[in-house]
């Protein structure tokens, strides 16, 4: 982030605009709206800055504008020339004004067409009335606080109120009943919801192909416990504000033992939390849901689990793999590499069956042993087989060969990224996707 953003409180604050012509009527008009005075004058003089709180320069003469701007900056004034970067101390952003809802769209200076390009979509998605909804919040403010003591609480409440009949008749214009029905909805809010929790499916990485609900159940978190699986830009997708706590990661090593994240998970929800168990893929594939799912079960605690896109249809997609096909592969197997005591605990006998594709989970450290298996079950080593690094993802790469060949070709080519084994004979039948 090249700047930061923020709401200044401006009003009966002095700003000086230097300058006079269309931009600077132009500049001057949303800070009027804030509230601001504005201090007006066509050359610069130091003593203007007297008692000024920001600075803005347009359509004045370029040496009156750098004075300012020296000036300005000399004292700490943040200060803005329109169309001198160099000039800047801030940058002023779009802004869609629905007070007292404002969004600022800023592109750091790089493409001012795009920031209201954006401007101009979140325009077409924001209800008109947004701002009304907005103020009878805060009208409830004090109120809620005295109703409801505790921060999950409040947030259950509101976001239920905001999204529900209150909010529908405060978007609609109808402000009296809006009123009534939140005061309604506080009056039967409970002080101490129960707590939930959503074993929800990351996806493979990417942002993008996180299902629509779990996106939803992430906004209105108040917990989050991740895997390590699941990187930033999925976790950027929650709730700001929501507690996120890391509890190690799926495959051969856990941070957290099974058990105390399951105690974790009850000791959240019995808070009275909205905990989302945020798994990378699907939180049923070589995920241990299950598991947290009994012990909630147990705990008689409510749970729901979202499934994710898994990491095999992920990868398939990435490297143009078809996992099944006509002719080629009638079953599609998922498989874990995992091993316990230096062995793989799998039927070799049945994965080495032609006509279908074997996806191999957490497969990569164990790839000799799983060569050996299926060659050793009758698996002929010209099957196609394929690694997958990063599927889904931007970073997505893959590496094609046969069962005999792809460990000794993966060595010196894994990027330590999470890495899938495909193995079937459909691997020699893809398409690598390409970009056009
Ligand atoms: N629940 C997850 C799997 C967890 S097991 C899912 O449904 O995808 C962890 C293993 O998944 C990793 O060792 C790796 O084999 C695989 N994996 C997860 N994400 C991946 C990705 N983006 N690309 C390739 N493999 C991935």
């Amino acid at each position: 982030m090249r700047h930061f953003p923020a709401f200044l409180d401006l009003r009966g604050r002095t700003v000086l605009l230097l300058g006079t012509g269309e931009v600077a009527d132009r500049k001057a008009e949303p800070l009027k709206r804030a509230g601001a005075v504005i201090r007006q004058a066509e050359r610069f003089a130091p003593e203007l800055l007297e008692g000024v709180v920001l600075a803005v320069g347009a359509d004045a003469a370029e040496a009156e504008l750098r004075a300012l701007s020296a000036a300005a900056q000399a004292r700490g004034i943040p200060v803005n020339v329109v169309d001198k970067p160099a000039l800047c101390s801030f940058i002023t952003p779009a802004i869609i004004d629905r007070a007292p809802v404002t969004v600022a769209v800023s592109t750091g200076g790089a493409a001012p067409v795009l920031a209201r390009m954006i401007r101009q979509r979140i325009e077409t998605v924001l209800p008109p009335a947004i701002g009304t909804l907005a103020a009878l919040a805060e009208r409830f403010q004090a109120a809620i606080r005295a109703r409801l003591p505790e921060l999950a609480a409040r947030r259950r409440f509101l976001d239920a109120a905001l999204t529900g009949a209150p909010a529908d008749l405060a978007l609609a214009g109808r402000v009296a009943e809006a009123e009534a029905a939140f005061a309604r909805a506080l009056e039967g809010a409970e002080a101490t919801p129960p707590g939930i929790v959503y074993l929800v499916g990351a996806g493979p990485g990417s942002a993008d192909l996180l299902t629509l609900r779990a996106l939803r159940l992430m906004g209105e978190a108040d917990v989050i416990v991740h895997d390590r699986l699941v990187p930033t830009e999925v976790l950027d997708m929650a709730r700001r504000d929501a507690e996120r706590i890391l509890a190690g990661k799926e495959g051969a090593r856990h941070d957290l033992p099974q058990a105390e994240i399951n105690a974790l998970l009850v000791r959240l929800a019995r808070e009275g939390k909205r905990v989302v168990r945020l798994k990378g893929g699907d939180p049923f594939v070589f995920g241990r849901a299950g598991e947290e799912a009994a012990a909630l079960r147990e705990a008689g605690i409510a749970h729901e689990v979202v499934p994710g896109v898994t990491a095999a249809l992920a990868c398939a997609a990435s490297a143009g793999i078809p996992l099944t096909h006509r002719e080629a592969s009638r079953a599609l197997t998922l498989v874990t590499g995992h091993a316990r005591d230096g062995r793989l605990d799998l039927d070799f006998a049945a994965l080495a069956r032609p006509r279908q594709t074997l996806a191999v989970y957490m497969g990569v450290a164990t790839l000799p042993l799983l060569r050996d298996g299926l060659l050793g079950a009758g698996m002929d080593p010209a099957t196609p087989a394929a690694l997958v690094e990063q599927g889904g993802t931007a970073r997505a790469r893959s590496l094609h060969g046969t069962i005999g060949t792809i460990e000794a070709l993966a060595a010196g080519w894994t990027g330590g990224g999470p890495a899938l084994l495909l193995v079937g004979e459909a691997i020699a039948l893809g398409t690598p996707p390409s970009a056009s």
